[in-house]
């Protein structure tokens, strides 16, 4: 047999996705995966059994079906504070995870840098792979996850095409500040660099942390390429509906990488998104109470067993530090939780370039039973898993 691809040889699965498979292997209750177990809006489920009757069988738009791309840009508009025109500045495509993909294909050549911020989510690494590009990473130092201003310039140094803004940030929970914003944007237009944020948890932001987006800042709409998903605001994450906002000149260009790629997001389920996006501002009020409580009670039930973790100001992630264990490998520590304690978390060295092996990743947005059934669990996690000192 001919040699497979050098670009994809040194590619492993997904270690998110995995875990979601061995929580389903060992009954273990699943917070690795970041997805809800809750139902979406009932109007979007009435919405999409209609649908099914209705003639949204074939393809629509290959960049999004008009009501849905002008559903989202009075959306958006509000949030961002300009007017994003709905036939020029969006492509709508299959997540986020294309949405960045696409991205990145539409700004890099290959052999040209990206810098990443570490932690990182995992895609990330894989998007810069199948491009061809290569990644420059600049450390988040905990407990804030702050950057270092001059590491970063160094960064920018090396004459990157574009920096990747995962904001509100999975999988560190890190809302990055207006004053932080507004030093990656002058280093971007110092240096001449695109930036593509990945802004999935927009609506998911504890108070009083608040977000603000890149492309809201001044200067900063020419050369931001905004990415985000209605999977984490709507609970739809097997949809599949991201989309990406930018100006109408790499628009044009992220349209034919998206045709290419996907030929467009599942028309039903576009139409059915509209419900959604014609939400009212107390829908998302809904939203984040509702996770506000989660985070609450998860983070109680943590701090009641005694485990230190990080506290996420955004997002549905924490990072449980587990020295106390002893393992040398995060991931073989993810399988025993699993097996033996019943809950599936995700090893924290999948995120972080530096060789971190301390922590794992569990998330929240799960019904309370489920949060409870996951606490009760965890209560015996220092009788039931084995010491590796
Ligand atoms: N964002 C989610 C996570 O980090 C899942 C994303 C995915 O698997 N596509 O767990």
């Amino acid at each position: 047999m001919p040699a497979l691809s050098n670009r994809t040889k040194d590619f492993t699965d997904s270690v998110i996705r995995r875990m979601t498979r061995v929580s389903m292997k060992y009954d273990a209750v699943n917070l690795s995966q970041g997805f809800p177990d809750f139902d979406p809006p009932k109007e979007l489920l009435d919405r999409l059994a209609e649908v099914s009757k209705e003639d949204f069988h074939q393809y629509s738009i290959t960049w999004g079906a008009q009501n849905f791309r002008e559903a989202l840009a009075e959306k958006q508009s509000k949030l961002m504070g300009r007017q994003i025109d709905p036939n020029g500045e969006i492509v709508v495509t299959c997540g986020s995870t294309e949405a960045m993909m696409a991205a990145v294909m539409t700004v890099t050549d290959p052999g040209d840098k990206i810098i990443v911020f570490s932690p990182f989510y995992e895609n990330y690494g894989a998007d810069t792979i199948l491009s061809g590009s290569e990644p420059i990473y600049v450390p988040l130092y905990p407990p804030e996850f702050n950057f270092n201003t001059d590491e970063l310039e160094a960064a920018f140094k090396q004459h990157p095409k574009a920096l990747i803004l995962c904001n509100p940030s999975n999988p560190c929970g890190k809302v990055f500040t207006r004053e932080e914003l507004q030093i990656i944007a002058d280093l971007a237009v110092k240096y001449d660099t695109f930036v593509i944020t990945d802004e999935v948890y927009e609506h998911i932001v504890y108070a009083p942390y608040k977000h603000t987006y890149m492309a809201s800042l001044p200067g900063m709409w020419e050369r931001t390429i905004s990415c985000s998903s209605l999977s984490k605001t709507y609970s739809i994450t097997g949809w599949r509906l991201g989309y990406i906002i930018a100006p109408p000149e790499i628009i044009d260009t992220a349209k034919k990488v998206h045709d290419f790629l996907t030929v467009g997001a599942a028309a039903p389920l576009q139409e059915a998104a509209v419900t959604g996006l014609r939400f009212g501002d107390d829908y998302y009020k809904w939203l984040q109470d509702k996770y506000t409580r989660k985070r609450e009670l998860f983070l109680k039930g943590l701090d009641d067993i005694g485990i230190s973790h990080t506290v996420p100001q955004g997002a549905y992630y924490i990072m449980l530090d587990i020295s106390e264990f002893g393992y040398k490998d995060d991931l073989e520590f993810c399988y025993d939780l699993a097996k033996d304690v019943g809950v599936g978390a995700v090893p924290g060295s999948s995120f972080f370039r530096e060789d971190v092996n301390h922590l794992i990743r569990l998330h929240f947005a799960k019904k309370d039973e489920t949060l409870n059934e996951a606490l009760n669990r965890l209560e015996h996690i220092r009788s039931k898993m084995t010491y590796r000192k």
